[in-house]
């Protein structure tokens, strides 16, 4: 449809006779999915949601030619019934601060030049001129953390990485986000892949690698493509290949492609997929900053970490730093989804509360019915309920109730919601995702699945309460990797704060 509404654009634009004076540019996303496709006009900031094919030819020429805003595919505010003109206005906008989505919808994510108009490729041919240890040290003093689903300090991984012997080095854009629910890192590709390019180059300086490579998953065809893009323009332009900007560094970037496995977004498993191998996780130590990629050393950072690094460098470390909570600074990218009215995109600065998240920017639930929980952190995180609803979102307060940040999936569930069959969904998947390799994951998590599925059925016994719980530590304390360590979470955290709802499989339906 997006295509469609675009050629009708252009179309119109040439039958008025304006095309001279106004252009039809693609953007990458604008984060309000559910009133897309949006049409925004420049430089005015007039929104239109909900736009149709039918509806190009009156956009241009009620509003371009004649100068009168198209009233009906203006934003109704769902509470005054206001129309919104500015999205800076509406209450899914308002809390938001777009650091890593900055570009995503203001830029033509095809052209570097839009790109460098908004001071792309500033941050590195500054880092160019200062030394790497200086570059390290803003990024440490940024406070960023990994927003992959770690938490490790960036700036602490690439002092790792630099300091750690061995030639040639690498630098790693894990893109392989596998979260149900969760696109941000596939946003941030297609609408600004620059920035992560950028970012990639300026960590190759500060750790001493010359070679990057982005492990994508090939289910993201339009990531892929303007990734290929940039990559070709940036090359084309002196910003990429042999002695950037004069300077002497030389940093090129190549693609690898990942079938979609879930594991492979581990870091091991990344590697050994990008080798060739099976995409199987191993024991750390050694980790990748010591022996990474054909046994080098790797530096490993997610899309949306390394989107953010151009602005730190730009703004400044102490900038960054002002935002958010004492332990997690910066913004964080969060995909709304579930039964929330405002389906989308979100970015946040750190210790926004769920409320604020879920009422004001997400305008609360489906068709008028109650919340009852929150699941965060995907696969590997738990759910929280009306009694987190005022805990600021950071790093270690979503830990501390019995969840997690992870990538930044975020599925709202209402009053209909089982949390047996919730808590059954994420584990089923991460049956199908895991690698096998290890018993606690392989057939814990199967009998783990076997004792939902029984408890679904009805035919769960009272002791099947405890055998959850047991079964599921057994798993977190000894299964190999992240993706089995946190498979438990979704069934204790439900089992946390829903146990009524176990109980109630067990004795009701005996
Ligand atoms: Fe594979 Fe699961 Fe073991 Fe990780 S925990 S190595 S995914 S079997």
């Amino acid at each position: 449809q997006s295509s469609l509404i675009i050629e009708n654009l252009q179309q119109a634009v040439q039958l008025f006779g304006i095309g001279e004076q106004v252009s039809v540019v693609q953007t990458g996303c604008f984060g309000f999915c559910e009133k897309g496709p949006i049409v925004k006009i420049m430089p005015d900031l007039t929104f239109y949601t909900e736009v149709k094919p039918e509806d190009a030819e009156e956009i241009v020429r009620e509003h371009i030619v004649a100068g009168r805003k198209v009233e009906r595919l203006l934003y109704t505010d769902p509470v005054s019934g206001i129309h919104i003109e500015d999205s800076a206005h509406m209450s899914f906008y308002k809390k938001q601060l777009r650091v890593a989505l900055r570009n995503c919808g203001l830029i033509d994510p095809e052209n570097i030049e839009e790109y460098l108009a908004e001071r792309g490729y500033e941050a590195l041919s500054n880092t160019l001129l200062e030394s790497p240890e200086v570059v390290i040290d803003k990024i440490k003093r940024s406070g960023l953390r990994g927003r992959g689903g770690g938490g490790f300090p960036t700036g602490v991984k690439w002092e790792i990485a630099s300091k750690v012997a061995g030639e040639p080095k690498y630098v790693v854009c894990n893109a392989d986000e596998g979260d149900p629910g969760a696109f941000m890192d596939r946003s941030i590709m297609e609408g600004d892949p620059h920035s992560v390019i950028e970012a990639m180059a300026v960590c190759g300086y500060a750790i001493g690698a010359n070679h990057g490579l982005v492990y994508i998953r090939a289910e993201y065809p339009l990531a892929v493509h303007r990734l290929q893009t940039a990559i070709r323009q940036a090359r084309e332009v002196g910003l990429l290949g042999k002695d950037i900007l004069g300077s002497g560094f030389d940093f090129d970037i190549e693609i690898r492609y990942g079938a979609g496995a879930f594991v492979c977004g581990e870091e091991t498993a990344l590697i050994h997929s990008m080798e060739g191998e099976r995409g199987e996780p191993t024991l750390k130590p050694p980790f990748p900053a010591q022996s990474g990629y054909k046994g080098k050393p790797t530096n490993v950072n997610n899309v949306e970490t390394l989107a953010n690094v151009p602005a730190i460098l730009l703004k400044g470390a102490e900038w960054f730093a002002s935002i958010g909570t004492e332990s997690s600074k910066g913004t964080k990218v969060f995909a709304l989804a579930g039964k929330i009215n405002n389906v989308g995109l979100i970015e946040v600065p750190m210790g926004t509360t769920l409320r604020e998240v879920i009422f004001e920017i997400g305008g609360g639930i489906k068709n008028g019915k109650k919340f009852k929980a929150v699941q965060t952190g995907g696969p590997s995180g738990g759910c929280l309920t009306e009694k987190h609803l005022d805990m600021l979102i950071d790093y270690d307060n979503l830990i501390a109730a019995g969840s997690m940040m992870g990538s930044g999936g975020m599925i709202v569930l209402d009053q209909d919601d089982c949390m047996v069959s919730v808590a059954k969904f994420y584990l089923e998947f991460t049956l199908d995702e895991s690698c096998g390799k290890c018993a606690p994951c392989r057939i814990g998590n199967r009998r783990l699945f076997e004792l939902l599925e029984r408890a679904t059925k009805g035919k769960a016994e009272e002791e099947d309460i405890d055998n959850l719980i047991n079964m599921s530590n057994v798993i977190k304390d000894t299964a190999l990797c992240g993706l089995g360590q946190t498979s438990p979470n979704p069934v204790l955290s439900t089992m946390d704060n829903f146990m009524e709802e176990y109980r109630a499989h067990i004795i009701d339906k005996r």
